[in-house]
């Protein structure tokens, strides 16, 4: 990670799949351009770098200049182009390429193309490194795209914060400090997890994920994710990792403005442990706490089968399903123990009293936090 004035970046693409990049667009427009030696026009001043590397390894005649634009503010594209440098030498009937390093809401190619409006250029095709297909909101076209990338703030390679950052041979991607509470509460089944985070969610404004109840509602819509889900849940069995891990991913992407997220019943295993670090990395987050409601087994037992009166649900009906449940708990799931406890975020809590005094022995813990 760099620190550039006061904003942290992530690295993003490396200088080699930069080069490699360069590299495809100079033979593809040496290809079109045939016999025609064309005139490449550098946009200023972030594409030093893409022109400077593009013309080593375009291997056939041609002309470079420049004309010099600004548009950026600190890390917004303003509407308002400034023409600084425009065109200093007479470009009729010539082949132009305009060599962008990037190009997001499209106002500098407006500009461009106001410039070259009256020159009589034989043709004017428009190349550029990277484009953000989100934020491009112009209806010129856009001849030769290096690289789609996502509407976030990049520096490096010729791209600049508030002047800095142009001489990194690499792009960096901003990382958003994100103010996320996310808290994985755990326990055995039965311990008072989906009670709990009823509670929870709505004091600290989070979502709550549990996977067993996405499972539930799919199982109940017959999708086909419900229906392979169905036959390890029926004998209390864990459902397949990765199965379970894309559903998580998908859960939190439908959810990507939360202030955070209450994870129940994710994750039961290590990889799934993994995969939700990795999920919280890329949104520039992370776990804050696993909360771990402790009970004894044979409370937990009574408690399913009073529950399995009224939830309808099969895996509560039957002792000996429940007691599999249990059982799958202690041989996979009760290592995260170990995992968040590594990290320093396990937190045990007394599940066994009323609803409210468990809310509030949880709270006690978020609020520490
Ligand atoms: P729960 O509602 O959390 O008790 O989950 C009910 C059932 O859904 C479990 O017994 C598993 O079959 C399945 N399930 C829920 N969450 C997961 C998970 N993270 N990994 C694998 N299976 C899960």
């Amino acid at each position: 990670m760099i620190k550039l004035h006061d904003k942290h970046f992530k690295p993003f693409i490396s200088s080699k799949e930069i080069d490699n990049v360069m590299q495809r667009l100079a033979d593809e427009i040496a290809e079109d351009v045939g016999e025609e030696i064309p005139v490449f026009v550098g946009i200023l001043n972030g594409s030093f770098m893409v022109v400077s590397d593009f013309v080593k390894k375009f291997k056939k005649p041609c002309e470079v200049t420049f004309i010099k634009l600004a548009s950026y503010e600190g890390v917004k594209s303003t509407e308002d182009i400034q023409r600084l440098i425009g065109l200093t030498q007479d470009l009729t009937g010539r082949t132009v390429i305009i060599l962008e390093d990037i190009i997001d809401t499209g106002n500098t190619l407006g500009e461009v193309h106001r410039i070259f409006k009256n020159e009589n250029v034989k043709s004017l095709k428009i190349a550029t490194l990277f484009y953000k297909p989100e934020a491009y909101k112009k209806d010129f076209k856009l001849h030769y795209i290096g690289i789609e990338i996502p509407n976030k703030f990049i520096v490096g390679y010729g791209l600049d914060y508030d002047g800095l950052g142009r001489n990194l041979p690499e792009v960096y991607q901003i990382k958003e400090t994100q103010h996320m509470t996310n808290l994985v509460l755990f326990g055995p089944p039965g311990a008072g997890k989906g009670t709990q985070a009823n509670f929870l969610k709505e004091k600290y404004n989070l979502v709550h994920i549990s996977t067993g109840d996405v499972f539930r509602f799919n199982i109940k819509n017959e999708t086909a994710l419900g229906m392979l889900a169905k036959s390890f849940m029926d004998k209390g069995e864990l459902v397949p990792d990765q199965v379970t891990i894309d559903m998580l991913n998908a859960e939190v992407e439908k959810n990507s403005d939360a202030n955070g997220f209450i994870f129940d019943g994710f994750p039961r295993t290590n990889a799934q442990a993994d995969s939700l670090d990795r999920l919280m990395d890329s949104k520039d987050s992370q776990i804050n706490a696993m909360i771990a409601l402790e009970v004894d087994d044979e409370i937990l037992v009574k408690r399913l089968l009073e529950r399995g009166k009224t939830s309808g649900r099969k895996d509560d009906a039957d002792e000996s399903i429940i007691r599999n449940r249990i059982t799958e708990y202690y041989n996979k799931t009760a290592i995260l123990k170990d995992y968040y406890t590594a990290q320093d975020k396990y937190f045990g809590v007394d599940g066994v009293g009323s609803i409210e005094d468990i809310t509030v022995r949880l709270s006690k813990v978020i609020d520490n936090l």
